[in-house]
This record gives structure tokens, C-alpha cells and sequence, in this order.
């Protein structure tokens, strides 16, 4: 199919999205998240041809939350190997992002890398006995050569405020270490881990940054094929937590959402794809975004389950 009508349809979207005046509630738990303006959308597409499109507020930095998941998890990857699927495993939860539920259940090994138990023993593995700066500096490098584009950086009140108000994944690291999960001290991997999130992008840098792992052609290679591949399957099966079915039955394409109201979609070897808008439904995944994904999926007739 043709992609010359794309554009015009992005536009169209994003208008219809504005038009439609049920935005979700912004993230509130973290204080920073919640003074962001619930109005606005954004939406940018990377093809394998290097068309670059975007709608809306395209090049409105954001917070990334935990879609800086999918980053710090590519580098524990290319730093550890497989090891790192001793410490966490690669099942669906069933559960919200921050539960410690199957916590107890399974003996501290967390479900998958994208519940917050397996993104604090991911940024915990990718400290090993670094500093925090060191494996932070190692997710930004990566982030920044992916997008080509050295213009990103962390919002430090963001990381601030998670941090002054992150009782519940304190408990998520304290109860990991109670297992032997945890190598770092908890205080430690909570800060390294806050900063990560609040990573800031523009739906246009995150599609940029996505093209590694819709593999399309001429990008930067920060990852082989085999670990690009799994991560999608990763991100089709646990990337919106508790809603992963629903998202895969509605759009059909590998996805990580943020708090923040971010969502990074991946059409294999067709494009990378980056929804923004801040309010959340109750999975704590962008509302207005999901739609508009589902919309652009529809439009382009792009999904993992069909040709
Ligand atoms: N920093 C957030 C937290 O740990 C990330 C959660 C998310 O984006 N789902 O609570």
C-alpha cells in the first residue's frame, strides 16, 4: 500500500484526538507528572524508505518513564548476555506495573523486565559495581546514537520528585533484596533508576530512537537482529503491563507505554512509530495515544499477525 496519504492522515487524527475531549488523567503519583497539560498530542513515524513524518506536538519533549525500560534492557543485553534472564524471567504478569504481588509467589524473580520489579533488577544488573552516573551515561549513549541526536537529556526535578515519592518501588527493591536479588544497595538503584525514567524525548527523537529495533534499513546497528527480535516479543507480551492483550488485540504491533503518556511501536522492517499524549487510563497507559495507534495500525494495515 501506498504511504502518500500518511500525512494527511496523521493530521486528521490529531485533530479528530483534540476534537474528542476525554484525555485520561496525567500520572499524579509522581508530583512532577502531574502538572503537564492532559490537551496535547503528538505522533511521529520513522519508514524504511527514511521518511520522516509527525503531527501535533511532534517535538514537545515529554518523560519517557518506562520506556526507558526498553533502553536500559537493550544495554544490560549487550552488557550481560543471557545471564540476565537468571535474575528475571519473560512471562505476561497479569498485574499493574508496580505490583509485588507474584513477587512473593515466585521467591523475588520478577515476571519480565518491564513490571517495575524487573526494571529496578535490570538497572541494578546494568550498575553491577558501577556508579550510577556510569550506567546512566551508557543508557544515554545508547539512547543518543539511536536517535542520532545528542540533544537529550534528563529532567532532574522529574527524577527529584520520583524519587521523594517512591515508597512503593523502595518496597519493590527492599523486598528483592530480602531474595538475594539485588546487588546495589536499594537507594542506590531507586535514584539510578528515577533518573532513566525521566529521560526527556520528543515523539519524533523516540521514533528516531525506535529504528533499531524495527530494524530498518541504514541506522545505526547498537543491536544485533536476534536482540532486537526479542525484545519486540518482550514488548508485544508485557509492554503495557495488565493491558498487553487488549493493546495487542487493538493494535497488533509490539509496544512500551510511559507514564509519562508516551507509547514506542514497532512495525518490524516497516517502521518505528511514537504516540504521545499525557492522560493514562487504568493501566496507567496512554488513553488517547492507544487510540491513536490503533487508528495508524488500522490506517496502514501494519501488524505482527498479518502479512
Ligand atoms: N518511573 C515510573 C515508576 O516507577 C515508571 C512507571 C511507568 O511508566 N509505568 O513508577
Amino acid at each position: 500500500m501506498s504511504m502518500d496519504g500518511l500525512p494527511k492522515e496523521l493530521e486528521r487524527l490529531v485533530a479528530e484526538a483534540r476534537g474528542a475531549g476525554d484525555w485520561g488523567r496525567p500520572a499524579d503519583y509522581i508530583p512532577e507528572l502531574a502538572k503537564v497539560d492532559p490537551a496535547q498530542v503528538g505522533v511521529a513515524l520513522c519508514l524504511a524508505d527514511g521518511t520522516e513524518l509527525g503531527a501535533g506536538e511532534a517535538d514537545r519533549p515529554f518523560s519517557i518513564q518506562s520506556i526507558s525500560k526498553v533502553f536500559s534492557l537493550a544495554a544490560v543485553l549487550g552488557r550481560l548476555g543471557d545471564d540476565l534472564w537468571r535474575r528475571v524471567g519473560r512471562e505476561p504478569s497479569g498485574t499493574a506495573f508496580d505490583s509485588i504481588f507474584l513477587l512473593e509467589h515466585e521467591n523475588g524473580r520478577p515476571r519480565n523486565p518491564f513490571i517495575n520489579a524487573g526494571a529496578l533488577v535490570t538497572t541494578d544488573a546494568l550498575l553491577g559495581g558501577r556508579e550510577p552516573r556510569q550506567a546512566l551515561s551508557e543508557i544515554m549513549h545508547l539512547v543518543r546514537a539511536a536517535a542520532e541526536d545528542d540533544d537529550i537529556h534528563i529532567d532532574k526535578a522529574v527524577a527529584e520528585s520520583e524519587k521523594a515519592t517512591a515508597s512503593r518501588n523502595m518496597a519493590l527493591l527492599y523486598y528483592l533484596q530480602s531474595h538475594d536479588n539485588l546487588l546495589n544497595p536499594p537507594e542506590m538503584v531507586m535514584g539510578t533508576y528515577a533518573h532513566q525514567c525521566a529521560i526527556e524525548m520528543t515523539c519524533r527523537q523516540l521514533a528516531r530512537a525506535g529504528r533499531m529495533l524495527a530494524m530498518l534499513p541504514g541506522v545505526p546497528a547498537m543491536i544485533s537482529p536476534l536482540r532486537a527480535r526479542r525484545i519486540n516479543a518482550l514488548m508485544m507480551t508485557c509492554g503495557q503491563y495488565d493491558g498487553s492483550g487488549n493493546f495487542a488485540f487493538r493494535v497488533g504491533l509490539p509496544g512500551k507505554s510511559g507514564v509519562g503518556g508516551g507509547i514506542l511501536l514497532v512495525a518490524p522492517g516497516v517502521a518505528s512509530i511514537a504516540v504521545w499524549s499525557p492522560g493514562l487510563d487504568g493501566y496507567g497507559n496512554s488513553q488517547v495515544g492507544t487510540w491513536l495507534a490503533e487508528r495508524i495500525a488500522g490506517y496502514t494495515g501494519w501488524s505482527v499477525f498479518a502479512p
